[in-house]
């Protein structure tokens, strides 16, 4: 990493080595990344990403960790963040608006209200960077942020600036054809509100979703629902709200959430998912398919079997 350091002193890169990833997910657990390197301009972002390519050092992506969960063990070589510069946001002419792919869900949402336009209450109440909605096509129900989009901007991993609009690329239920790329930059094209409707959006965004647990640690949904069925309701079914592994928990409000009640580990949790797969299937014959990402030294999206 001694490269990594020295990239440091010429671009604005921050650098944190063994960082706890647990301190960077909403499930507060994961162990430490060699290094957590936090690009705060598109230089320093091409000189690293440029780095890791050539050098095969492994890297990946986390935007504010609400729907990844990072395993105990150390992960080797780089975590990578977009910082400052890539959390800004605009209004353009005709209802458009441009933001950063580190600009939080929820202010894009509050300032595109304001700015009297319509159409990210799909992601209310959302936690989350726009980038991390993006790559897994958040929403509510049938609506998602990637209809939204006009335009992106992003880096592929080898370093080379891409910019894509709405016919290249490809999404669908939590899925976007864009998450194999380093996203920096979205246009979303909006609707325009009239004064009384975006009166009652913004009284509309002060409220809580009353549908979640709040005040806990989680990830959101660990699974996706499975076609014309919801995930929660087969893990209720199953008689599993309440189960614990360790600290960790199905909560008893919402099934298809897993909590960290303080003191889990990721292997509590991954067990906890295991047994909750395992006991749907045999009740159910479902195989549920993970919505949130399990990052571990082995790469995404570790195995479960
Ligand atoms: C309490 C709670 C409620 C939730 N409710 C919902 C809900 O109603 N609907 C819903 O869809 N989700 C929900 N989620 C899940 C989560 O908030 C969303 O998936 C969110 O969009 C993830 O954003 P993030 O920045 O935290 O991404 P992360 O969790 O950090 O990353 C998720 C994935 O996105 C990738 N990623 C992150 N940034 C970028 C980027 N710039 N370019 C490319 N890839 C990137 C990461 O590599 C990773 O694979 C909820 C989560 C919590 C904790």
């Amino acid at each position: 990493m001694k490269h990594v350091k020295s990239l440091a002193t010429q671009y604005e890169l921050e650098l944190l080595f063994d960082e706890p990833m647990a301190r960077h997910t909403s499930m507060g657990v994961g162990g430490p990344a060699e290094v957590l390197a936090i690009a705060h301009d598109h230089d320093a972002l091409q000189a690293l990403v440029s780095y890791a390519a050539e050098s095969h050092t492994p890297i990946a992506l986390v935007g504010s960790g609400t729907n990844v969960i990072f395993a105990d063990e150390p992960l080797p070589g780089i975590m990578l963040k977009l910082g400052r510069a890539f959390a800004e946001l605009e209004r353009q002419e005709d209802a458009e608006l441009t933001a950063g792919a580190a600009c939080q869900l929820a202010r894009a949402l509050e300032e595109s209200i304001r700015y009297g336009l319509a159409g990210l209450e799909c992601c209310w109440g959302i936690p989350g960077t726009l980038g991390g909605a993006i790559a897994g096509n958040a929403g509510m129900g049938d609506a998602s942020i990637c209809s939204l989009l006009k335009k992106v901007e992003g880096l592929t991993w080898q370093a080379e600036r891409v910019t894509l609009t709405s016919e290249e690329f490809s999404f669908g239920y939590r899925r976007c054809s864009l998450s194999q790329y380093i996203l920096t930059r979205a246009t979303l094209t909006l609707h325009s509100l009239d004064p009384e409707e975006q009166k009652k959006l913004l009284a509309m965004y002060r409220t809580r979703r009353r549908n979640q647990p709040t005040g806990v640690r989680s990830s959101g949904c660990i699974f996706k629902n499975p076609g014309g069925d919801y995930a929660g309701r087969l893990i209720e079914r199953a008689g599993l709200k309440g189960t614990t592994i360790g600290d960790a928990m199905v909560s008893p409000m919402h099934a298809n959430y897993v909590v960290n009640r303080g003191r889990a580990r990721a292997a509590d949790i991954l067990a906890l998912i295991q047994l909750i797969r395992k006991r749907v299937n045999e009740q159910f014959g479902i195989t549920l398919e993970l919505e949130v990402k399990i990052i571990s030294a082995a790469g995404h999206d570790l195995s479960l079997q």
